[in-house]
């Protein structure tokens, strides 16, 4: 069979959690290498002609939960950690822009000086326009994550799916990491997550999905050519509420 080279979709929506830019397993801080592999890749499937818009994580640098975990209030943590993904949102920006990719970073914090801030008509320009926008500071509030970001944002622009980036191949049944009989789901529906609890995204994004029949696709964004290979419609990972 021929190889495929037309893209499937036309807007993704692409959700990289913060560990994407850690060097290693300790999934902390933000290291180059990883960061022009992230970026050659992200490149390679925009090339495709596929619009592309990132929702990026902040937990290589902090997590509210966690640290109110350790005492501190929930609030000022959220915000610490949304303003950790306007950190990671510039690292990629800065990589992207080196490999020549015009790149547009969006917020929902206004932080003028920095970034534009989150319009919806103005992002959507932008990504018909061949720019990359990047939406940083998740929600804009607490007690949200940027899974949930990600769904809101995909289904605010209008893309036809989100792309939920892993460290392993799909959605198991338990963690392969630690399970050596978890099994891997090739498909699944949005309610079967919610009741089976599978750590796929916080149960709000799912809902958020499924509520608007946005499909998703969770695969191992550390695969070469991955996100390329699933723009063309290679069946890789974990498919949910998808036709194709
Ligand atoms: N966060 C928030 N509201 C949002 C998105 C994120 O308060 O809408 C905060 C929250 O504290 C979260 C942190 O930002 O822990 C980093 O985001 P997330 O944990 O989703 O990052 P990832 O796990 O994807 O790297």
């Amino acid at each position: 069979m021929d190889e495929a080279t037309q893209p499937v979709y036309r807007r993704v929506l692409l959700k990289i959690g913060g560990e994407s830019l850690a060097a290693d397993e300790t999934g902390f801080g933000i290291d180059h290498g990883a960061l022009e592999i992230l970026a050659g890749e992200i490149m390679e499937a925009r090339n495709l002609g596929v619009e592309i818009a990132i929702v990026i994580g902040g937990g290589n640098i902090f997590r509210g939960a966690a640290a109110s975990g350790l005492g501190m209030e929930r609030v000022t943590g959220d915000y610490m950690g949304m303003l950790a993904t306007v950190i990671n949102s510039l690292a990629l920006q800065n990589s992207l822009e080196r490999m020549g990719i015009p790149t547009r970073v969006q917020t929902a914090l206004e932080i003028q000086k920095v970034a534009e801030q989150y319009i919806r008509r103005r992002a959507i320009r932008h990504l018909e326009k061949g720019r990359i926008v990047i939406f940083a500071s998740g929600t804009g509030n607490p007690y949200f994550t940027t899974d949930t970001a990600a769904s809101l944002r995909a289904i605010e622009i209008e893309a036809d799916v989100i792309f939920k980036a892993t460290k392993v191949d799909g959605v198991y049944s338990a963690d392969p990491m630690k399970d050596p009989n978890a099994v891997k789901y090739d498909r699944l529906s949005y309610l079967e997550i919610l009741e089976k609890g599978l750590k796929v995204m916080d149960s709000t994004s799912v809902s958020l999905c499924m509520d608007n029949k946005l499909p998703m696709v969770i695969f191992n964004i550390r695969g070469k050519g991955n996100i390329k290979r699933v723009i063309l419609g290679e069946h890789l990972g974990t498919r949910v509420g998808a036709k194709i």
